[in-house]
């Protein structure tokens, strides 16, 4: 199959060779020529499959047939980070450079002024997260029912994030008669019954089965005491061939103590996290991008849909809490082809985890002797049989790592920080001239509060908001003697001091 065959433009076409791509890749190849008929298209792919170019290549064609007009966009693509929505906007540079469509960013961490601008100009496409959008649209700047094409990327993401309720009142507040696209790597019966909702009769198009980790990854996992987690990298950073790598920590505050630890020790690494403010987050990325940055310990933030070529190596500082994390975190290397590898430490105390892991994948992950480091095994805490008395002991010859057991402090962050896992949004880089409401961390929290502002009300899928998800009890924020209820007031990001 080639490009030519599935029905773009000369202008697409051109553009799309000029990247270098000799043919479609498989998701590609489906959904193109539906998102061209203008139906619904219900996608199930990974990431670094190409679905990016699978919705933004037939909609550079059908938007290249009318003209914006001020305030009014006439395509909106939703993402759930920053990272990912400055990601797809490059992407639509690249390939609708041989079409004159406009086009606005929003998201948050940056000032409203430009984006503002822009949008009165009239865009043809509206790439943004929920919450910069929605604050857009509350403060009057944007008619909405002039979105022709809605886009739902990442929408398992979205899911996770607590975004949902977001992107139903997004939804409410376009033309009912728009095509949508619905992007997701998981098909869960929750994002199953989303989908209903957003979409009508869709054609479904699926590259790979859910949650498959790319083949082309090699996985490792050593299962290691929690104090020597450091002191192994360390010495996996030291025996392997790394290039450039992520490494990935559960914590914010983990990512922080990771990337100075690694830097003293003469290390080329620096650290990316929501609580960053968005310059900081935008430098770092472009830094590692480019290669002049070797290291990015990072949250979650940097998991999903994040391209970084010929990445070599992903370390998983710490096993995620949920199983899904770990096909995302992997799957930012080996890919386009390319192999790529990963190591994981489990500590005793993550069976649970693990076993998920496993579970999910189907299989066990291999694991792997670190020189120097004990190896351990894991606690029987899973109760499924999976995962236990696994590991071993490993190799012990002399630790030029320094490792020692009883040595080391136990790592984990103390049990009132928030994981790393839902918070994509920084807390101090807010727009100055912004109202308080805007400054609140709005692509991180728990979204509830916003979808109880709401004057439309869509149903939702599941018919009811759909939960955000819950963390291990330990992280999860909570009131005091509240137990698991959480009263919505308490859940409202506080208004900064001097903001009304
Ligand atoms: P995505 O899954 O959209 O994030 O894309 C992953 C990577 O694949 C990006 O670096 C794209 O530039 C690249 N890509 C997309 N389509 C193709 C194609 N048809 N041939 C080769 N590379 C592609």
């Amino acid at each position: 199959m080639t490009f030519s065959e599935l029905g773009l433009s000369e202008s697409v076409l051109n553009a799309v060779e000029d990247a270098g791509y000799k043919e479609p890749t498989p998701i590609q190849a489906q959904a193109i020529p539906h998102v061209l008929r203008g139906v619904d298209v219900l996608g199930c792919a990974q990431t670094g499959t190409g679905k990016t170019a699978g919705f933004t290549l037939p909609m550079i064609d059908l938007l290249s047939r009318g003209r914006a007009k001020a305030r009014m966009p006439r395509s909106l693509i939703l993402e759930p980070t920053r990272e990912l929505a400055t990601q797809v906007a490059e992407n639509f540079e690249t390939y609708g450079k041989n079409n004159r469509l406009s086009m606005a960013l929003l998201i948050g961490g940056v000032s409203f002024e430009d984006q503002n601008r822009k949008i009165d100009r009239g865009v043809d496409v509206l790439i943004a997260t929920p919450g910069r959008l929605l604050d857009h649209f509350e403060r009057g700047r944007l008619l909405m029912r002039g979105v022709e094409i809605l886009v739902i990327d990442e929408s398992d993401r979205m899911l996770d994030m607590g975004f949902i309720p977001d992107v139903e009142r997004i939804a409410s507040l376009l033309n009912p008669n728009r095509q949508t696209l619905f992007f997701s790597a998981t098909m869960p019966p929750e994002i199953r019954r989303l989908a209903d909702v957003f979409l009508k009769d869709p054609v479904e198009v699926s590259v790979a089965p859910p949650a498959s980790p790319a083949e082309t990854v090699e996985q490792s996992l050593s299962i290691v005491r929690s104090g020597d987690k450091r002191a192994a990298l360390r010495a996996l950073l030291r025996d392997q061939p790394v290039k450039n790598a992520l490494i990935f920590c559960n914590r914010k505050r983990d990512v922080d103590v990771v990337a100075k630890s690694l830097a003293s020790h003469g290390f080329d690494a620096a650290a990316l996290h929501g609580d960053m403010t968005q310059s900081h987050r935008t430098q770092t990325l472009e830094r590692f991008k480019n290669g002049e940055l070797k290291l990015m310990v990072c949250s979650d933030v940097a998991a999903r849909g994040l391209d970084i070529a010929g990445l070599s190596h992903v370390f998983l500082f710490d096993l995620p809490y949920h199983p899904d994390d770990y096909v995302h975190r992997i799957g930012r290397t080996g890919r386009a082809g390319m192999r790529g590898r990963s190591f994981s430490f489990a500590t005793p105390e993550d069976g649970k985890f693990l076993s998920a892991i496993e579970g999910l994948i189907g299989r066990e992950i291999p694991r792997f002797e670190i020189d120097g480091i004990d190896g351990e095994t894991v606690a029987e805490d899973d109760g499924r049989g999976r995962g236990r008395g696994r590991g071993g002991r490993t190799r012990r010859e002399g630790s030029a790592s320094g490792s020692g057991r009883g040595r080391a402090k136990r790592e984990s962050p103390p049990k009132d920080e928030t994981p790393a896992a839902n918070e994509d949004a920084p807390k101090e880089d807010s727009p100055k001239a912004a109202p308080a409401k805007e400054d609140a961390p709005k692509e991180s929290k728990p979204r509830t509060p916003r979808a109880k502002r709401s004057d439309a009300k869509p149903k939702t899928a599941a018919g009811k908001t759909p939960a955000r998800r819950r963390e291990p009890k330990d992280d999860t924020p909570s009131g005091p003697g509240l137990g698991d209820h959480m009263p919505a007031f308490l859940m409202r990001p506080a208004r900064p001091k001097g903001k009304s």
